[in-house]
């Protein structure tokens, strides 16, 4: 019966291995999905910013267009320009020819004693720039860049920041124009409504201003409470100097979508290999006790083949020789036919046991309860084997309880259920033919036992005595005949009763099977 175990084996190996191939390969692609999508998501992100930066530089050659307007002179409409934009702290328009400076400065700001000395120290530092971004404008390309290392200058708010381009005036006069700008008030005119609008509740965007990386950076503007420590993609704003901008979606963040996805799908296919793997194993185990109750229905086909041969040929044996008349001590004709009524009792008992069972199967088993006197039961029962204990010399003996014991049963199974107890001591003893048959009251039971001293059954055994068709491995048994039925049949004629049958046993020492039935109060 050991056999099994391999194929269990070997189909848990043949389930699971390719199922863990699956699982990696899905986990593999998962990945690499995961990544694609991240990198298209970062991507769409990017362009975001890269929409942002291009609108910044539009709104910014659109304020150095309006310095070239021909209707008037390049001072007026700087002074027009500066006034109109808050941002604009200061404007300086420098003639390149005659490195002649006009400055326009807005009406909330006292211009500082040292403005003239920044500003020329600047232009004397970023000569060269001036002279590509000229070249640039020659060419047809206007320019406009952030004013690298500009210092501040008194009189204007702390926080400045300088935006750069060449331009001509109405005359064709070359300019360099050079806004001092207010960050703050910058980011919020030009760039402010467009981030809202971009935001559209599902992303947040960020300007903010950081000199070196380790300095924390400083929010100019956002669209929503930015969050930092979370990822986000960033890029630097063109025009500004030190300024970037960021961006990271509401809520969740897509990776953390990703991630938890991932995780469900990990969680999904670790309980589909443990859906598969529970299946599995029940398959199997259903298999092996089919397997099982094939081998016990063989054994049991075998057994009762067995059981009938003997007696129905003892029978014809002694039955030929007394018909043959070949006896003529009439002892000895008793003794035949007592042989003959024994073994045909034995058939009786037998065949009664098989269409029991074959009732129980199919459900038809019916029983007819009667308000009964267990002593009394047990005592007919007790004469009728008498003769049976006689012939097998057992010595049984009976101890009744005191007091009538009021019972509701069904008399012909009780006597089938006691007989099949008797039975299997007399069959059992191994020997040993001591045997007691009790009844007595124990609570609210009244209780009926058989008592042997013979072979006994170990405690693995004694879980599956019960069982249809089960009889216990050994040498015993095999020397015994029987069907495997008996038990089976007392269960059943006991749980119909609402009652149960119990077994005391030790090997070698005995064994002690009792019926117990609830009292029925007259
Ligand atoms: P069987 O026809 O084999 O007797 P049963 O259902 O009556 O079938 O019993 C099942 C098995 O329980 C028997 O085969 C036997 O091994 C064991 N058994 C039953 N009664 C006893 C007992 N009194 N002593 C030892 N073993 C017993």
């Amino acid at each position: 019966m050991n056999k099994p175990v391999q194929p269990v084996f070997l189909i848990l190996f043949l389930i699971v291995v390719p199922f863990l191939i699956y699982a990696f390969l899905q986990i593999q692609s998962l990945e690499e999905d995961e990544e694609m999508a991240n990198a298209v998501y970062e991507k769409q992100m990017e362009t975001v910013l890269f929409s942002l930066n291009q609108y910044a530089d539009d709104m910014m050659s659109q304020w150095v267009r309006r310095l070239s307007n021909a209707q008037a002179p390049i001072s007026k409409n700087a002074f027009d320009l500066t006034l109109g934009n808050e941002s604009i702290q200061m404007l300086v328009l420098r003639e390149m020819a005659t490195k002649n400076d006009s400055i326009c400065v807005n009406d909330y700001v006292i211009k500082g004693e040292n403005a003239q000395q920044v500003i020329n120290a600047w232009y004397d530092e970023k000569d060269s720039t001036l002279r590509r971004l000229t070249a640039y404008l020659a060419a047809g390309f206007q320019k406009i860049q952030p004013a690298e290392e500009w210092l501040p200058i008194d009189g204007l708010k702390t926080d400045q920041t300088g935006i750069t381009a060449m331009v001509y005036d109405k005359d064709s006069v070359l300019y360099n124009a050079l806004f001092i700008l207010e960050p703050t008030y910058w980011v919020e005119q030009i760039l402010g409504s467009k981030m809202q609008e971009i935001d559209q509740d599902e992303f947040r965007l960020v300007v903010y201003k950081q000199d070196e990386d380790v300095r924390p950076p400083v929010f100019l503007y956002q669209t929503d409470s930015f969050n930092i420590a979370r990822s986000s993609v960033r890029k630097p704003l063109w025009i500004l100097p030190d300024t970037y901008l960021a961006i990271q979606p509401k809520g969740e963040s897509y990776t953390d979508i990703i991630k938890s996805r991932s995780r469900n799908n990990l969680y999904f296919l670790l309980f589909t290999l443990v859906t598969v793997l529970v299946g599995t194993l029940l398959v199997i185990r259903s298999i092996r006790s089919t397997l099982k109750i094939a081998q016990l229905k063989s054994d049991f086909v075998s057994n009762v083949s067995h059981e009938i041969r003997t007696p129905l040929a003892l029978i014809r044996m002694y039955a030929e020789t007394l018909m043959l008349g070949r006896l003529s001590s009439e002892e000895k004709k008793k003794h035949y036919y007592q042989i003959i009524h024994h073994e045909s009792g034995r058939l009786t008992y037998l065949v009664n046991n098989i269409l029991d069972f074959s009732r129980i199967e199919a459900n038809r088993k019916t029983y007819q309860f009667e308000n009964k006197e267990l002593n009394e039961l047990v005592e007919t029962i007790h004469t009728n084997f008498s003769h049976y204990f006689e012939e097998n010399k057992n010595n049984c003996e009976l101890n009744l309880s005191p007091n009538p014991i009021p019972i509701s049963v069904d008399p012909q199974a009780f006597e089938e259920a006691l007989s099949n107890l008797i039975e299997n001591a007399i069959k059992y003893s191994n020997g040993n033919d001591a045997i007691e048959v009790l009844t007595y009251l124990e609570g609210e039971f009244a209780c009926c036992s058989v008592k042997d001293h013979g072979g006994g059954i170990s405690k693995t055994a004694q879980k599956h005595i019960f069982d249809k068709f089960y009889r216990v491995e050994g040498a015993l048994t095999q020397k015994t005949k029987g069907t495997g039925l008996g038990l089976s049949l007392v269960k059943h004629v006991m749980e119909s009763h609402q009652g149960e049958v119990t077994v005391d046993s030790k090997p070698g020492h005995g064994s002690t099977f009792t019926l117990k039935f609830p009292l029925t109060h007259s």
